[in-house]
C-alpha cells in the first residue's frame, strides 16, 4: 500500500442557492432515480441574480448600456427563458442559438449576433433585425448586399476589433483569429461609409480570451480611439462593447488553491508522491530537475471575478488619456457600455450528478471510483477547472468532513467508457470518505461550458438529461429543462 497522501482538498465555492439544493435531502437522489445518471440540474433564478450583480457594477460607475449573455456557455432553455424575463439581452453565435433566443422570448432589440457567420445565420439576423457584431469587412459587405437585395430595414452593426498593439502600447494584446485589426481602421470606416444606406454603425468592441485586466484596458482605450476616428468622419457610434471573460471564482479557500499548486509543482519535480494520474503535470514537466512548461489550469480561486472584475476594470486608469479612469472616458463621451459575460453569468447556476458504480484499487493501491457518466458530461477537467465533488450519501444527506469517518481520502474518478482516457479528473480528488456504490457525486458550478459544450453519445451512452430546479414556498421543485417557463405557478412566483 502506498503512503496515503495528506488531503489536498479543493472545496467548491457554494453560494446560498446551490448549497441549499445540495442540502435538500432526498430531492437530488430521487431525481437521479427517475431520470438516470448523469443528470444536469440548472438553477434559472440564479442567472437573474447574476444579472443584477452586473447591473450593480454599471450603477457604481453610472454607466448605461446592456448585458448580453454569451449563450454558448450553456444550451439550456430554462436559463435562456428565465433570462428573457429579466431586462438583460443575449449574444448568439450560431443560427441555432438565434432561433433558440427568439423562441425563448427575446425580441430582436435584445439579441446580438456575434462570431463568424454563415449565410443562413446572417439571413435570419438581417430578417429579424437583430444587432450584428461583425467579425470581418467581408461580413459587412455580405450583410449590406443582403439588406439591399431583400429591401430590408437598415441593420445596426457593431464591429469587433482585435490586435490593439501600436506605437506606445506596452501591454501586447493576445493574437486572435477573430475581429478586424485595429490598425485597419481607415479601410474599415470606408467600408462602413460605403454601406451607409444598409448598415448603421452603432459602435465597436472586442472580446479577449484573457484574465488580464491590463490587456482589456488597453483594448478599451483602443476602442475609444476608433470611436473618435469614426466621429471625426461624421459617423455617430455610441457603444463600446468589451466582450466577456469576467471569470468565475470556483473555490472556497485561497489557501487550498495555493497549497495545491505548490504541491503539484513539488510532485512534478519528484519532491513528493504524485497527486495526479500517472504523474500528469497539467502542463508542467521535470526536465532533469528543472521545472519547465506552464501550468495549463484555470485559476480556480479568483477573488476578483464576475461583476467585481467588471467593476475593477472600469476603475483602472488610462495612461494614454491622461490617467483618467476608463469609466470616466465612457461617461464623458456619453457612450453606452455593452458586456458579453458567458461563464460569469452562469456562475452558481447548476451542477452535474453522477452515480457511483464501483470502487476499486489501482495497481499501486489507490482508490479508483467508477461513475455512471463520461468525462465530457462534466467537463471540468477539459476546461482546466480543478475542484472536489460533493458526496451525497444514500439518504441524500451531504457527507461532511471530519466526524467518524476520519480524514479525507484521495481517489481518482473514472467514467464509464472503455477508454483509458475517460477519467473524470486526472487530479486525485479528496472526499470526506470513500464513496459506496449507489451514492452520488455532485460536480458543482458546471453551468459555464462544463455541462454540454463537449458532450458526445459515444458507445450509445446517454447524454445527461437537464432539469431546472427552483424554490417555491420553502421547498424545491423541478421540471425538465425544455418544460420550464418563468411563469407564475399556482402557489408561488419564481
Ligand atoms: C465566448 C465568448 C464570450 C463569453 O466569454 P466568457 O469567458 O464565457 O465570459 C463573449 N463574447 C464572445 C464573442 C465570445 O466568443
Amino acid at each position: 500500500m502506498p503512503s496515503t497522501p495528506e488531503p489536498l482538498s479543493l472545496e467548491p465555492r457554494l453560494e446560498r442557492r446551490l448549497a441549499s439544493l445540495l442540502g435538500a435531502g432526498d430531492f437530488l437522489p430521487s431525481l437521479v432515480d427517475a431520470l438516470g445518471s448523469p443528470l444536469s440540474v440548472l438553477l434559472p433564478d440564479q442567472i437573474a441574480e447574476n444579472v443584477e450583480r452586473f447591473r450593480g457594477a454599471y450603477g457604481t460607475h453610472r454607466l448605461g448600456g446592456q448585458v448580453y449573455f454569451a449563450h454558448k456557455a450553456n444550451r439550456s432553455s430554462a436559463l435562456l427563458r428565465r433570462l428573457a424575463a429579466t431586462d438583460a439581452a443575449v449574444d448568439v453565435a450560431s443560427l441555432g442559438e438565434l432561433q433558440h433566443a427568439l423562441g425563448a422570448g427575446f425580441t430582436p432589440d435584445r439579441i446580438m449576433a456575434t462570431g463568424p457567420k454563415n449565410r443562413e445565420f446572417l439571413w435570419l439576423a438581417a430578417r429579424t433585425g437583430v444587432l450584428v457584431n461583425a467579425d470581418s469587412r467581408g461580413e459587412l459587405d455580405e450583410l449590406a448586399a443582403l439588406v439591399r437585395a431583400r429591401r430590408l430595414a437598415r441593420i445596426r452593426v457593431l464591429v469587433r476589433l482585435s490586435a490593439f498593439d501600436g506605437p506606445g502600447v506596452r501591454v501586447r494584446s493576445r493574437p486572435s483569429r477573430f475581429g478586424i485589426p485595429a490598425g485597419e481602421v481607415d479601410g474599415l470606416l470606408k467600408t462602413v461609409e460605403q454601406h451607409a444606406d444598409a448598415l448603421e454603425l452603432i459602435g465597436v468592441g472586442y472580446h479577449l480570451d484573457t484574465t488580464s485586466p491590463e490587456e482589456k484596458a488597453r483594448a478599451l482605450e483602443g476602442c475609444i480611439r476608433v470611436m473618435d476616428a469614426a466621429r471625426g468622419r461624421g459617423l455617430r457610434p455610441q457603444v463600446v462593447d468589451i466582450g466577456g471573460g469576467f471569470g468565475v471564482n470556483y473555490l472556497e479557500h485561497a489557501g487550498e488553491w495555493e497549497r495545491y499548486t505548490s504541491e503539484l509543482t513539488a510532485a512534478v519535480l519528484g519532491h513528493r508522491p504524485p497527486l495526479t494520474w500517472r504523474g500528469h503535470g497539467y502542463g508542467l514537466r521535470n526536465d532533469a530537475g528543472t521545472l519547465r512548461g506552464a501550468l495549463g489550469l484555470y485559476p480556480a480561486h479568483r477573488p476578483v471575478a464576475g461583476a467585481r472584475y467588471l467593476d475593477e476594470l472600469l476603475a483602472l486608469p488610462s495612461p494614454s488619456f491622461g490617467g483618467r479612469v476608463l469609466a470616466t472616458l465612457l461617461l464623458e463621451n456619453l457612450y453606452d457600455l455593452y458586456t458579453e459575460p458567458g461563464r460569469a453569468l452562469v456562475d452558481q447556476c447548476g451542477l452535474v450528478l453522477a452515480r457511483v458504480l464501483e470502487v476499486r484499487r489501482t495497481d499501486s493501491g489507490e482508490p479508483l471510483v467508477r461513475l455512471a457518466m463520461k468525462a465530457d458530461d462534466a467537463a471540468l477537467e477539459e476546461h482546466g477547472v480543478l475542484m472536489d465533488p460533493v458526496l451525497l450519501g444514500r439518504d441524500g444527506g451531504r457527507v461532511g468532513r471530519g466526524g467518524d469517518d476520519g480524514p479525507a481520502v484521495g481517489a481518482y474518478l473514472a467514467g464509464s467508457l472503455c477508454l483509458e482516457a475517460d477519467l473524470i479528473t486526472r487530479r486525485m480528488v479528496f472526499l470526506p470518505r470513500l464513496p459506496r456504490p449507489g451514492e452520488l457525486l455532485a460536480f458543482a458550478n458546471t453551468a459555464g461550458y462544463c455541462m454540454d459544450f463537449q458532450t458526445s453519445r459515444a458507445q450509445h451512452q446517454p447524454v445527461a438529461r437537464k432539469v431546472a430546479a427552483w424554490q417555491e414556498d420553502g421547498s424545491w421543485r423541478w421540471c425538465l429543462d425544455e418544460q420550464y417557463w418563468p411563469i407564475t405557478r399556482p402557489g408561488g412566483e419564481h
